[in-house]
């Protein structure tokens, strides 16, 4: 897949996520793929289907200009307001190797002590080429999404995303290093429900990395999501894809719900927003990752 390289009009978005004020997505679509994926609307613009996701990528190769540009103009106060980076796509998905489009806007960020505070969520080790400028800016922290320990789990449901196993070794490595960490458990998988002992060992997990906060998200299973999901689902024996329908319902939220509380105090564990959301009314912005009720995705 050979990406897209596109000159886009303008960089830094105004946020309708709870929490967020601005979204930075230097890429268009993500070749990461997560079946699970709310960003898959996201290619609408370049007439591409929710089923291409993953099979595109389009790439803002004036992003850093952009940035430089648009900080410049923002007035001293609207400089305090927190920054995702990136609400509809991973910004460290492996063309950012080539690209460094998310570390030239870091250090655009940095050029400007960016005062507010600046949360890069991922699922890629890439992060870690950036820990001198994540050090340098006063409130950056990064997000590493799993959902699992178990790295079968993780290629299935993530498709060409690093496994879950290297994400926590990523989350250890930014910890040592001295950059803020968090986890995002999101989408919480069905199986959970049956195997609280499986999110206890996550949450153990978590905790050796050098993790105190977790956000965590129900699973949204809106009927383009599962467009995508179903494919996934359709070799599964029964069990499985039954798990999947019930996992739409209020019951099996307030299932996990149970679960989830004490697995927490258990680890002393601190959990974002002080709920598992629930994207009900999810409207845009992204996918796997954020902020009642408009969320994620890395
Ligand atoms: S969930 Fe995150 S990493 Fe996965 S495809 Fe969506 S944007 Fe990419």
């Amino acid at each position: 897949m050979k990406p897209v390289e596109i000159e886009a009009k303008t960089l830094i978005q105004r946020s309708k996520i709870p929490s967020i004020d601005y979204v930075i997505n230097p890429y268009t679509g993500c070749v990461l793929g997560c079946a699970y994926c709310y960003a898959s609307f996201a290619g609408r613009q370049f007439g591409q289907p929710v089923k291409e996701w993953g099979n595109y990528l389009y790439v803002k190769r004036n992003a850093v200009e952009l940035a430089r540009k648009e900080l410049a103009k923002m007035p001293e106060h609207k400089r305090r307001g927190t920054v995702l980076l990136s609400s509809v796509t991973d910004p460290y998905q492996g063309h950012e190797t080539q690209y460094r489009l998310t570390r030239g806007i870091l250090r655009e960020l940095d050029a400007v002590s960016y005062p507010g505070t600046i949360r890069v969520l991922t699922k890629s080790p890439v992060v870690t080429r950036d820990i001198d400028l994540l050090n340098r800016l006063p409130r950056a922290e990064v997000g590493m999404t799993v959902t699992t320990t178990d790295d079968t789990v993780s290629r299935w449901l993530e498709v060409r995303a690093p496994l879950a196993s290297r994400r926590l070794r990523t989350l250890a490595e930014l910890h040592e290093a001295g950059v803020p960490v968090f986890a995002f458990v999101g989408p919480l998988l069905p199986h959970f429900a049956t195997r609280p002992e499986l999110l206890d060992h996550l949450f153990g997990q978590l905790v050796e990395t050098g993790v105190r906060e977790v956000y965590m998200e129900h699973i949204n299973l809106k009927r383009y999501i599962r467009e995508r999901m179903d494919a996934v689902l359709a070799d599964e024996p029964e069990d499985v894809r039954e798990a999947y329908v019930q996992a739409r319902t209020k019951d099996h939220r307030e299932q996990l719900d149970a679960i989830v509380a004490p697995l927490l105090d258990k680890h002393g564990l601190r959990l974002r927003f002080d709920e598992v959301v629930h994207h009900d009314e999810f409207k845009g912005d992204r996918p796997d990752v954020y902020g009642p009720p408009a969320g994620p995705t890395a």
